[in-house]
């Protein structure tokens, strides 16, 4: 393992004992909330102190552990301010909004949001170890009247139950992580009575704040629940310390694949060599960067915004210069919910009929030539493709290549292009058959 890995404690936790500190409950009911909490560990700027001391703030928390990551002396630190607020959260901006995503309009069941065809996002809490100041349910987060609801629970299960398309469930909140151990246990169980529930993953940020959570009784408990998956949430190469190192390990142990999910935030790691810092650190401690997130258009983040040029710029300075393994997909989560939208630079420069140019991260441009024999895969003789389970309606582009489809319309299109259309007097009805798909609505839906 690392040797260069730090483990820090601010000077104030200096006199708490080595077993408090490394008490989850202690690191949770001593967490810092208020300028006079946290000017014990260091002083505030009158920003921050404007922004701690205003009211209709989204909520503050941090926990003893993760403040300690902070650089006392450095009002620009990158932990900093990820949890500290400022007078800047305050400040509206251009589309902002509530509900970036649209979450709320996709919940057949209050707390389960169904937008892609085969997967969910369950919200099983509204309480995090520590509150993101750039979060993007801070509509709903950090309520402290509204935590872990039973009867919402019971819906949840219910809408999955009489969905089987649904093979993936993805928990998240909030934190689930932060639940009562029984409740988490609970929450896995019924999910896993549920036989179309292929894997279950679970979106925690509890081993960057709270690390001493992670222990291997909670280890042994995930572990009966597999295939899970889980992604934590690491923005910059200071929050891997030895204990979220140990705590990834535990987990890697139980046999958890361990993914990253990080948010592009400015002033905190908006910088090509932070960011490969940070993917190389992750894959060191056996954590697969999965995304990077292009910040959502949600209220009080405006000032962590970048360009999306950023993130592609980013991007290029990964791929190829180092493990492919520790580049993480771009993600653009499109307002109005659009989902996830992969950004990337352009590798594929041009193609003719028998070749196509491509270029690699040093600039080399180079071409590949097409085969000229290629026995094109036939979907009628393919049992994968004769039982194919895509859901009508949401397959996409994939489904115009598929043959399926033959166009995507925008909403209103045939109107717009109705313009009572009239035969040209030298036109022969009688000559022109509509053949297969496309060839007129009416022939298209009667097959389908
Ligand atoms: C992110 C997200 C998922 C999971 O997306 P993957 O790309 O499969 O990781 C599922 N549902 C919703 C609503 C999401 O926002």
């Amino acid at each position: 393992m690392f040797t260069t890995l730090l483990s820090k404690r601010a000077p104030a936790y200096a006199d708490v004992p080595e077993e408090k500190w490394n008490d989850w409950r202690w690191q949770l009911s001593h967490r810092l909330n208020t300028v006079e909490e946290i000017e014990k560990v260091f002083l505030l700027t009158e920003s921050e102190k404007n922004a701690l001391n205003s009211s209709g703030l989204f909520r503050v928390d941090i926990t003893p552990y993760f403040i300690s990551l902070i650089d006392a002396d450095d009002a620009e630190d990158p932990i900093r301010k990820q949890v500290i607020p400022t007078a800047a959260e305050m400040v509206p901006f251009t589309s902002m909004m509530e509900d970036s995503l649209a979450e709320d309009r996709h919940s057949p069941v209050p707390g389960l949001v169904h937008r892609y065809p085969d997967r969910v996002l369950m919200l099983v809490t509204t309480q995090c170890a520590s509150y993101c100041r750039y979060c993007t349910r801070s509509r709903i987060v950090g309520d402290p009247s509204a935590t872990f609801s039973r009867h919402e629970f019971e819906m949840q299960i219910e809408y999955l139950k009489r969905t089987p398309q649904v093979r993936d469930v993805l928990l998240s909140g909030g934190d689930p992580l932060v639940l009562a151990p029984k409740i988490l246990e609970e929450i896995l169980t019924r999910l896993r009575e549920i036989p179309h529930i292929e894997i279950v993953r679970i979106g925690s940020r509890v081993p960057v704040f709270m690390p001493m959570r992670i222990t291997q009784e909670l280890c042994d408990m995930l572990g009966r629940f597999h295939p899970l998956w889980l992604n934590i949430h690491v923005n910059h190469p200071n929050e891997i310390t030895q204990e979220l190192a140990d705590a990834c390990d535990r987990m890697s142990r139980a046999g958890i694949p361990l993914g990253n999910q990080s948010v592009l935030l400015a002033g905190i790691n908006d910088c090509v060599h932070i960011q490969r810092e940070l993917v190389q650190k992750l894959t060191r401690i056996r954590v697969r960067p999965y995304y990077l997130y292009q910040c959502d258009l949600v209220e009080g983040a405006g000032h962590f915004r970048t360009p999306v040029a950023k993130g592609i710029e980013i991007m290029e300075g990964l791929r190829g210069h180092t493990s492919g393994y520790a580049v993480p997909q771009f993600i653009v989560d499109a307002p109005g919910g659009g989902g996830k939208i992969p950004v990337m630079p352009n590798y594929l420069l041009s193609m003719s009929d028998h070749k196509v140019i491509v270029r690699n991260y040093e600039g080399y441009v180079t071409t590949y030539e097409e085969p000229t024999e290629y026995k094109a895969h036939d979907p009628k003789t393919c049992k994968y493709c004769q039982s194919k389970r895509m859901e009508p309606g949401q397959t996409g582009l994939t489904g115009l290549l598929d043959g399926d489809e033959m166009f995507i319309k925008p909403s209103g299109f045939d109107e717009i292009h109705d313009r009572n259309g009239i035969q040209h007097r030298l036109k022969d009805s009688k000559k022109w058959q509509p053949l297969g798909i496309g060839a007129g609505d009416a022939v298209h839906h009667d097959e389908a």
